[in-house]
């Protein structure tokens, strides 16, 4: 098994079933016990060669537009005959409103402009299709403002001054998205908020969709507490349905980016260049940014060998931080990033030309599956 990995061509990304599926039955003991559905984000994940597992435990994707619908409708549905898309866009066009209207179980207006504008057309298409607004509850505890769907001048969701009351008779219930990799207690303070601002539209609802953000799966998350917010929030109104939609917990530690090292030199300190990109590759280490954790290794100075790591791009600032390691590095050892699958592939690029990493599956029983290699033609294809 170790020499088939050895054979393997890095960069690659390589996620193994059976973390999925630990993560999976979190998921699923939160719908158990508290009566929530729990939907998949693409947005964060979505290496469809999995859904055959992850359609065995959770309700359905949801969407953010035309393209994760489809892959939601033809790769998820498939395996799960009663799986539900949910569509929401930030706003929906013309050209595309009825073939998401077509394929979608719920879809979810960002303001009532949109909603007025696509409703009876959406209705005539699919006159059981699900609506809702997103709405905006402006509480967010979120670590950084990239990721604050609640900040300072949104365009994420309706605020409470711009609800429109001649929406309400469209629809079957609420959407709020306001947490990024947050505890029960975050979601608490939003619940409260959203109570306060729109609890008062909830009385015929048929649901409402906490969004995203809950860092379930991590160690430490209080699940207990969110089973019982998601309860109490139920008896308060009717038993109404309630919707959960991760995406960073469905990938969370299921994997890693393996690299290779290509050269070391020294200049003012050790430099080591992978043949990887935390551009391209691992974009939310810049983004956020955040320092991705190297199996075996420590911070700086922490091992006798400290290197600086960085990609294999033009990009100056293409480097994913120093780390220090038992023995020097060598040309051809591998460096592993861990907890890489999820908000990576889906936002890879070819900036530089910079080969895409293939995707690998490593399968219950054992066995290592290159799902995906990607080629010259990825990246000129995409250029004229
Ligand atoms: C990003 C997003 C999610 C998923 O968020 P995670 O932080 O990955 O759990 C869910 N719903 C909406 C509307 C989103 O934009």
């Amino acid at each position: 098994m170790k020499r088939e990995l050895e054979r393997l061509k890095t960069p690659y990304y390589l996620c193994e079933e059976e973390l999925l599926e630990n993560n999976l039955k979190i998921l699923d003991y939160v719908q158990k016990e508290s009566g929530a559905k729990i939907i998949l984000a693409l947005k964060g994940f979505a290496m469809w060669s999995t859904f055959n597992l992850v359609a065995k435990y959770l309700k359905g994707c949801t969407a953010s537009g035309l393209y994760e619908a489809r892959l939601a409708r033809e790769e998820f549905c498939k395996f799960n005959a009663d799986a539900e898309v949910h569509t929401y866009s930030p706003a929906f066009k013309d050209e595309e409103i009825e073939e998401i209207a077509r394929i979608s179980d719920h879809i979810v207006f960002n303001s009532p402009n949109q909603l007025h504008r696509f409703i009876w057309k959406v209705k005539e298409i699919n006159p059981a299709i699900h609506v809702s607004l997103r709405v905006n509850p402006e509480v967010s505890s979120s670590p950084v403002d990239i990721y604050n769907p609640c900040g300072l001048y949104s365009r994420l969701g309706t605020t409470a001054a711009n609800f429109d009351e001649s929406v309400i008779e469209h629809l079957d219930g609420l959407n709020f998205h306001a947490l990024c990799e947050q505890n029960a207690d975050a979601l608490e303070e939003v619940l409260k908020s959203f109570d306060e601002k729109f609890g008062k539209y909830c009385k015929n609802l048929k649901f409402i969709n906490f969004g995203g953000g809950h860092h379930i799966t991590k160690k430490g998350y209080d699940i207990e507490k969110l089973i019982w917010l998601i309860k109490e929030f139920k008896q308060k109104y009717n038993d109404i349905d309630v919707y959960l939609e991760p995406g960073e917990a469905v990938g969370w530690e299921t994997g890693y980016l393996v690299s290779t090292v290509l050269d070391t030199f020294h200049n003012g300190m050790d430099i080591a260049i992978l043949d990887t990109s935390a551009e391209a590759h691992m974009p939310d280490t810049l983004a956020m940014p955040y320092r991705a954790e190297v199996r075996g290794a420590g911070k700086a100075k922490e091992k006798p060998y400290t290197y600086r790591l960085g990609g294999n791009t033009c990009l100056a600032g293409d480097i994913m931080g120093d780390y220090s390691f038992d023995e020097p590095l060598k040309v051809g050892d591998r460096v592993i990033f861990e907890d890489q699958i999820h908000y990576t592939f889906v936002k890879n690029t070819t900036f530089n030309g910079i080969k895409l990493p293939s995707l690998v599956i490593k399968r219950k029983d054992g066995t290592y599956e290159l799902i995906k290699e990607f080629a010259y033609e990825d990246y000129r294809d995409r250029l004229s």
